[in-house]
């Protein structure tokens, strides 16, 4: 796939069981504690407007309904239909039980209000107790975790592909060892066909690129731009993304922000992004990033802007048995 050739209105790439995804989505996920209601919906509708035509969301973060009846009206409005939409769900960590995982997606359907989803993955590698609370917790505050078995939550969303409630099947926050044991069950009936991890300039992801490379798996990179630098998840040692030098200096060259050229850096290399903003101003600059490219010797020094220290590092659950990030780069 050559990802110079992506334009504006054609920016799809191939997934590997027949389906197409955009390399550049909305992320959708706000604090709901200062985002105020409606903010979502406004923004999906006007993201759409600006010709972005994937959206990135989560039961679990709490505006699902907003997104869904964003993409809704935009169809009964006659701007686009469902077909032209690709809408990534997720499964959460307290529904990993295989009898759960069908009811889970339904209802994100139901919270949509849409018959499908385009890509539904597991969010986390990790089980937390099944049960009516996202984040259940035991009197000392702490995670209660979950017998985990990826492979039986994996055969179960293979089910639901089957039923046509998804397109497509993916994972997230997956290492390689987590990835080889979906690729090498047995009866394997539907591959994973992305991996959503942290991806950016700070954080390249050489290995775990190439890994998924080599298996016909797409990467989709979260947090593209560094974060939303919230201190209550993000870690603050890694500097600010969007001052770096050579993303500035590389942007005034093209007449592009920093934000536009770390954008431009992972869809150059076949990494799909999923930026997110709730300004309609940024919303629509993170989505020129098809009218200019960067050369090989700029990409080779993005390439080197590389930290290997991560924004989103889930230190909260590192004491979870399948927590995934010990052992990968
Ligand atoms: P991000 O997209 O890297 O950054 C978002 C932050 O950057 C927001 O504070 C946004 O503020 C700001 N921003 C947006 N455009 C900008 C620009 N042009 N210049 C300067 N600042 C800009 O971070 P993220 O939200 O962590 O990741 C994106 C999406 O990935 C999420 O929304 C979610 O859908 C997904 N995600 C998934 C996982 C997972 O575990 N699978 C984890 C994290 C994130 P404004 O809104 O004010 O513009």
């Amino acid at each position: 796939m050559n990802c110079l050739m992506l334009t504006a209105k054609n920016h799809s790439i191939p997934l590997s069981d027949g389906n197409r995804i955009p390399i550049i989505g909305l992320g959708t996920y706000g604090d709901p504690q200062t985002t105020p209601k409606g903010t979502a919906r406004e923004c999906v509708k006007l993201a759409i407007d600006v010709g972005y035509r994937h959206f990135d969301g989560a039961l679990m973060y709490y505006n699902e309904h907003e997104v869904g009846q964003a993409i809704r009206e935009k169809i009964t409005d006659g701007t686009v239909r469902r077909e032209d939409i690709f809408y990534c769900g997720k499964l959460w960590s307290t529904f990993h039980p295989p009898e759960l995982v069908r009811l889970a997606l339904e209802r994100t359907l139901k919270t949509l209000q849409l018959d499908y989803v385009d890509l539904y993955i597991i969010e986390l590698p990790m089980a937390f107790k099944p049960g009516d609370e996202f984040f259940p917790k035991d009197k000392n505050g702490k995670c209660i975790y979950h017998e985990t078995d990826l492979c039986a939550t994996w055969e179960a969303l293979e089910a639901c592909k089957d039923a046509g409630l998804t397109k497509s099947l993916g994972v997230s926050n997956f290492n390689q060892r987590q990835l080889e044991l979906i690729l090498n069950k047995s009866g394997l009936k539907h591959r994973p066909v992305s991996n959503q991890v942290e991806c950016h300039p700070y954080f390249t992801q050489p290995k775990l690129l190439e890994f998924c490379r080599q298996n016909d798996i797409v990467v989709v990179g979260y947090s593209p731009l560094g974060t939303s630098r919230d201190a209550s998840w993000v870690n603050l040692k890694c500097p600010p993304l969007l001052e770096d030098e050579v993303l500035v200096s590389i942007g005034k060259k093209y007449n592009k922000s920093p934000a536009q050229v770390a954008l431009r850096f992972n869809i150059q290399r076949g990494v799909v992004v999923i930026p997110k903003s709730f300004n309609p101003q940024r919303i629509t600059k993170n989505f020129q990033i098809f009218d200019f490219s960067l050369t090989d010797d700029e990409m080779k020094l993005m390439e080197g802007l590389n930290k290997n220290i991560r924004f989103v590092e889930l230190l909260m659950w590192s004491d979870h048995p399948e927590y995934p990030f010990h052992d990968d780069y």
